[in-house]
């Protein structure tokens, strides 16, 4: 008979008292008994829907978790590095609740098994315990692909690529690899030197990085299918065009786009030329990357940090764990409120004007439209605000390169191959669905690879 109250391993983290001090990584990783703890606790269900439903590039995760049993590691990291290139930053980055462990059948009568907190048990472990490259000499077929962006949807099809024997070239229009795991995730819940270590693996691959070279300003996709000769090109160029509000004083000094307060952190956090130090932040979205802003808002010193959002908690897309640590380290939650204008005098920001809302008719996606409640404004005093509603395609570069895409800029693929309406052209990730999850750019990634594999393999 199953123990189905037997409840999950809870992995070890800092109290929320130093997690609001320090950019470290808050939660600290299973030990080897943990890890051995809550594999155990793997049903090994036959039909496995937390992987064949649950996770977007399709781990092995029952077979994984029964190698953590047996404390065969290394094992274990083998048969995952099968299906992913980046498990230590999947293991901490994903949406476990709502991928693998929301489909984990130990979930339905009690706490699904923690598989997110095991993949990077097993990842962690290898890094500290295994010196050896585990990808063997590979021989190379003479065909040549293009990535375009080094991000999680490029690197993926770059490594499935370069393991199938292909030349592959990265190009990357800023000097970091990564994409939005480089910077745009703080510190304390993706540590650089985690990301650094699952792209030296790449690079192990001999995958070609060409930094600081961008698609429509440097080459065309005629270019790279023209004279620079290569047999196809998978575009990750992202959804990286971050949405304003489009209201008075989004221009001033200490009003900040998320994705670049985010950056500027992340970069200057071991520097002399810290982030400046605010009394009170206000940031606007109710989204993860709000979560991402406030948190590491609260690490920059503020005073006092809130999230100002114009629906209620219950319509808040961000993840219920990452809005209860953001609570648990003190941000303060403003809802039903809609900014109109930011505030400033002689160009510094004072304040946030907002209304209050009431919530009205569902919109076309189902979400309740927030009203604005007529006499209800009111001024929430702020030295710096972060605007954190969105990101949205690089429509211009996907019009100049020629290519079908919907009235919002997202490139239009085969639902199958990722194939663009431009033949031996690719697309996957964010810049053909908008911003997901780091996983879900990884799958389309992986699949755009078996795709091109197999159009390359019949010519
Ligand atoms: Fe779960 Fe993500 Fe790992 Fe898949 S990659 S098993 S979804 S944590
Ligand atoms: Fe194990 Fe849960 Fe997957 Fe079943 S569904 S194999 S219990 S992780």
């Amino acid at each position: 008979m199953i123990n189905f109250t037997r409840k999950r391993t809870q992995m070890p983290e800092q109290n929320a008292e130093l997690r609001r001090t320090s950019f470290t990584e808050s939660q600290t990783g299973y030990t080897e008994e943990m890890a051995i703890c809550e594999a155990m606790r793997c049903l090994k269900c036959r039909e496995h829907p937390c992987m064949t439903r649950g996770c977007p590039v399709h781990n092995h995760i029952p077979a994984f978790i029964d190698c953590i049993c047996e404390g065969r590691f290394e094992d274990a990291y083998n048969i995952l590095r099968k299906t992913t290139c980046l498990p230590a930053v999947c293991g901490r980055v994903c949406p476990h609740e709502e991928q693998c462990e929301g489909n984990c059948v130990r979930g339905i009568k009690g706490d699904s098994v923690s598989i997110g907190a095991l993949e990077r048990f097993v990842a962690d472990w290898h890094r500290e315990h295994c010196t050896d490259n585990v990808d063997h000499e590979i021989e190379k077929n003479g065909r040549r692909v293009a990535v375009i962006g080094a991000g999680p949807a490029g690197l993926a099809a770059a490594g499935d690529l370069a393991t199938l024997g292909y030349d592959v070239t990265i190009f990357e229009k800023t000097d970091v690899i990564g994409g939005v795991l480089a910077y745009g995730i703080p510190e304390f819940r993706l540590p650089k030197a985690i990301v650094s270590n699952e792209i030296r693996k790449l690079q192990d691959r001999k995958v070609n990085f060409e930094l600081g070279k961008t698609l429509g300003a440097d080459f065309s996709l005629d270019d790279l299918q023209g004279n620079m000769g290569f047999d196809a090109v998978f575009l990750g160029i992202g959804a990286g065009v971050a949405q304003t509000m489009d209201i008075p004083g989004e221009d001033l000094n200490d009003c900040y786009l998320a994705q670049d307060f985010l950056n500027t952190v992340n970069l200057r956090q071991n520097s002399e030329l810290q982030f400046p130090k605010y009394r009170r932040i206000a940031i606007v979205g109710g989204g993860n990357v709000a979560m991402d802003a406030c948190r590491s808002a609260v690490r920059t010193g503020a005073e006092k940090v809130m999230i100002v959002y114009r629906r209620s908690e219950t319509e808040m897309p961000a993840y219920e764990g990452e809005i209860n640590e953001a609570r648990a380290e003190g941000v303060e939650f403003v809802f039903l409120t809609r900014p109109t204008e930011v505030l400033g005098t002689d160009g510094r920001v004072t304040g946030l004007k907002c209304l209050k809302t009431k919530l009205g008719e569902d919109d076309s996606r189902g979400y309740r439209k927030p009203v604005d409640i007529p006499g209800t404004e009111h001024v929430i005093e702020a030295d710096c605000v972060i605007m954190a509603v969105g990101n949205g395609s690089d429509a211009d570069l996907v019009e100049k390169c020629g290519l079908k895409c919907d009235r919002k800029g997202r490139i239009e693929v085969d639902p199958v191959t990722c194939e663009t309406s431009r033949r031996g052209v690719y697309a996957g990730g964010d810049a053909v669905t908008g911003p997901l999850t780091v996983i879900s750019a990884m799958g389309a990634g992986r699949r755009a690879a078996v795709a091109i594999h197999n159009r390359l393999s019949e010519d």
